[in-house]
């Protein structure tokens, strides 16, 4: 199917989103985090900003959900701009065909997780934002620059949700204290869970979220700066870090399924990008038995059949 640049978007998305209201499987909203436990599971939201700047949205598109892993797209962003290449003598580039959160792989390889999108490599990206800083700096700094991508200062963290992943964080603890016994994390590792928690924390609507990942379709420019945020090189390899790690050991599944680079959370979100076309955030709070939302992947793949944004799919050579 040719790709279809300017389809009518909210008619494919609105029928994709009444079809959603409709479903009963949901899937199962994660409850090892007790903010993320309350959350009604009924929620549905989608919103699509498009190369020429449109945003495009419908059901709940302005209700902010915590973003959890999502957040790691945006911190691995940040550290990258900080150490560079050098990060990637830290963390791998591969994808773990493991849970988010396994602990086996790390000591076959030495405390080198296998990718910065699982709760290792997220950590470890953690430590590194953190150089140089106090946690409530390197907090603020995430903060800022998520704000930043998406134009909203409105964004925050949920000081309950980020509280709440301390309290019952011991499988993160003991992975920070893993890595740190092979010399992988290099501050106290109170402040990096501190800073990761707070990170995941992050509460956005599906709209900020869509915006906020407008850089990555745009080759690594800023939509409104026309700064780089990244270079092209580098935005390119975070979308294929998505396309093969974003959806810890679903990613073969939604690659396959859906075929657009994407990242996932507990929270039931998902940032996909169509390089060049479009930022996508969906949110649907329950998730499927890999830890993904099951309505969230279910409308992605939607709208993927109805524009053929799939990046497999046959591009104009121009
Ligand atoms: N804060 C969550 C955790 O570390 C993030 C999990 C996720 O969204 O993958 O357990």
């Amino acid at each position: 199917m040719p790709v279809t640049v300017n389809p009518d978007l909210q008619a494919i998305i609105d029928r994709i989103t009444a079809d959603m209201e409709g479903r009963e499987d949901r899937g199962k909203v994660a409850d090892y985090i007790p903010g993320l436990a309350r959350v009604d599971p009924r929620h549905f939201g989608i919103a699509i900003a498009t190369h020429d700047g449109r945003i495009i949205s419908a059901g709940d598109a302005t209700t902010a959900f915590s973003i959890q892993s999502v957040s790691k797209v945006f911190a691995l962003t940040i550290a990258l701009g900080k150490v560079g290449d050098a990060l990637w003598k830290r963390v791998g580039r591969e994808p773990s065909g493991n849970a988010f959160n396994s602990i086996v792989q790390l000591e076959a390889e030495q405390g080198i997780p296998r990718n910065p999108f699982i709760n290792a490599g997220a950590i470890v990206v953690s430590d590194i934002i953190l150089s140089g800083h106090r946690p409530g700096e390197a907090i603020g700094e995430i903060l800022r620059f998520v704000r930043d991508l998406a134009g909203d200062d409105d964004i925050s963290i949920d000081e309950d949700v980020a509280r709440g992943e301390a309290e019952t964080g011991y499988r993160n603890a003991a992975l920070a204290h893993y890595m740190r016994s092979f010399g992988n994390i290099q501050h106290p590792v109170e402040q990096v869970l501190g800073v990761y928690f707070h990170q995941c924390a992050l509460a956005m609507t599906c709209i900020q979220l869509a915006k906020a990942g407008r850089y990555l379709m745009l080759e690594g420019q800023h939509p409104e700066t026309g700064f780089n945020v990244v270079s092209p090189t580098r935005a390119r390899r975070i979308n294929a870090l998505m396309m093969m790690c974003g959806h810890y050991d679903g990613s073969g599944e939604f690659a396959f399924r859906v075929g657009i680079p994407g990242k996932s959370g507990v929270g039931g979100g998902i940032l996909c990008v169509v390089p060049g076309i479009a930022s996508i955030a969906v949110w649907s709070p329950g998730l499927n038995e890999r830890g993904n939302s099951t309505l969230g992947s279910l409308a992605l793949e939607k709208l993927a059949a109805a524009t053929g944004w799939s990046i497999f799919n046959e591009r104009d050579p121009g």
